[in-house]
């Protein structure tokens, strides 16, 4: 082993050999003796565990040229994308840890034009002056809602708490004890209370809350009524909530404002896109709330951000509060947002052109048309160790939107045959394989499955053709 260890080069042999030539000017000397450095020392200690595949590598004349190879596969790892495209399969159409929505075409080019050049995001082009932020997107979410005004902040969570730290700092925020949500990443209503500084008042129970509770709940240090969306639970049985409506009522008779959280928030009737029944916001506004928050990635399928409309006197208090500042959002997320928001002036194309509802209203049989298109191919691609079949399955709407709304699709459903070490191996041996393609596949294993849905499956000869290379 002593004789092994020593036949190894140094760090700087190794990167002055003419098969590393170049690979300096491409990456920079640091991170080549990084890499180099590294894949010597993961030779030496697979030798000093005593390795016998790493001895007989040494010895053969794959050696030195293996390492160089590996040198040169780590470099390449090391500076290729971080963020990677990859294909949803998942089964959950807006997926929170897959980035969300796929955006339109027309956003995707505002978003390139607004990152590659100087533009007018805060400058008034008619007087030459300082302008609004906010101005570009305004008057369309306005129009779109019926709001007097808007303003945008980083994601929802933001536009909650700087609504809350607005209007109620230090004092209460009156809501129902069913409404108490927890969204997911620590997102939970008693913690961005307390992180805006308001004090928690709810009121009813668990699973039924009264106009008479709200009404009894209100006091001296009242500052606002407040209703979160239930998005991602449904309470079922002896149950009652208080509609927006009645709320808004009585906010407006006691003086004080109502909130209504919304979460994903749409801007048309969903039930024409043959989907579920949602509240629109314009809805929502319409019964009486004073301000409405919701999310820009969830079912409004556009970029990251956070929307509140509303009364103009308290979205002008909204933009006063130094936190505005802290949460506003960049050029490149205007650009976008507009594009998204301009798309739901037509609502008939809409379908078409926003690839969130493209792939909530893909049809089951289009779905099943697609999976009979590539089972054959895929089963091929795949090779004799797994079985691969069509299944009927059901997607999610995800991102806590419609959170029991299930959608009817076609998995491709692939089973590992004779699985070496279990079927859960096999299966997770499968699974880490898709992921670690160019442009990884991600599926769900369900009852001993590989499923792979195809509802959000648009490049299908993309998709086809690096199973067939891998
Ligand atoms: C999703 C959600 C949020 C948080 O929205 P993000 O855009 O993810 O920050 C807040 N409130 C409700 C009711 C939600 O559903």
């Amino acid at each position: 082993m002593t004789e092994l260890l020593k036949s190894l080069p140094s760090v700087d042999r190794a990167l002055n050999a003419p098969e590393l030539a170049g690979l300096v000017e491409e990456y920079g000397a640091g991170a080549c003796k990084r890499a180099v450095r590294g894949e010597l020392a993961a030779l030496r200690e697979a030798l000093r565990a005593g390795n016998p595949e790493v001895g007989d590598l040494l010895r053969s004349s794959r050696f030195p040229g293996a390492l160089f190879d590996s040198v040169r596969g780590r470099l390449a790892a090391e500076f290729s994308a971080l963020l990677k495209p990859v294909f949803n399969l998942s089964g959950t159409v807006v997926h929170t840890n897959l980035g969300r929505s796929a955006l339109p075409k027309e956003a995707i080019a505002a978003m390139s034009a607004a990152a590659a050049h100087a533009c007018n995001l805060e400058y008034d082009l008619d007087r030459g002056r300082r302008g609004e932020r906010d101005s570009h997107l305004e008057a369309l979410l306005c129009e779109l809602t019926g709001a007097e005004a808007a303003t945008i902040v980083n994601n929802n969570a933001a536009a909650v708490l700087l609504v809350l730290n607005t209007l109620a700092e230090g004092r209460e925020v009156v809501i129902s004890r069913g409404e108490l949500v927890e969204i997911g990443g620590s997102f939970r209503m008693p913690d961005i209370m307390r992180s805006a500084n308001c004090i928690l008042r709810e009121t009813g129970t668990t699973n039924r809350t009264h106009l008479r509770d709200y009404a009894n709940a209100i006091g001296e240090g009242t500052a606002l009524l407040m209703k979160v969306h239930t998005s991602n639970y449904e309470v079922r049985g002896f149950t009652r909530s208080v509609a927006g409506g009645e709320i808004s009522k009585l906010a407006a008779e006691r003086g004080l404002p109502f909130v209504n959280d919304l979460g994903s928030g749409t801007l048309v009737d969903l039930t024409r896109y043959g989907l579920p029944h949602e509240p629109t916001v314009a809805a929502t506004l319409a019964e009486g709330a004073g301000l409405v928050t919701f999310s820009g990635d969830k079912l409004l399928g556009g970029p990251q951000a956070g929307i509140v409309v509303g009364r103009r006197e308290l979205v002008e208090r909204l933009r006063r509060n130094p936190l505005k500042r802290a949460l506003r959002v960049d050029k490149v997320t205007i650009a976008a947002l507009a594009e998204v928001l301009k798309l739901y002036r037509d609502p008939r194309r809409l379908a078409q052109r926003l690839p969130m509802l493209a792939d909530l209203s893909r049809s089951a049989a289009e779905i099943r048309a697609l999976g009979e298109r590539l089972l054959e191919p895929v089963s091929r691609a795949l090779g004799s160790g797994v079985q691969v079949t069509l299944a009927d399955c059901k997607s999610q709407i995800g991102s806590g939107a419609l959170p029991l709304e299930q959608l009817d699709s076609t998995a491709l459903c692939i089973v590992p045959l004779a699985p070496k070490g279990g079927k859960d191996a096999a299966l997770q041996r499968l699974a880490g394989q898709l992921r670690r393609l160019p442009r990884p596949v991600i599926g769900r294993i369900h009852d001993g499955r590989l499923l792979l849905d195809l509802r959000c499956l648009r490049d299908e000869q993309a998709f086809l053709d690096q199973l067939r290379a891998g």
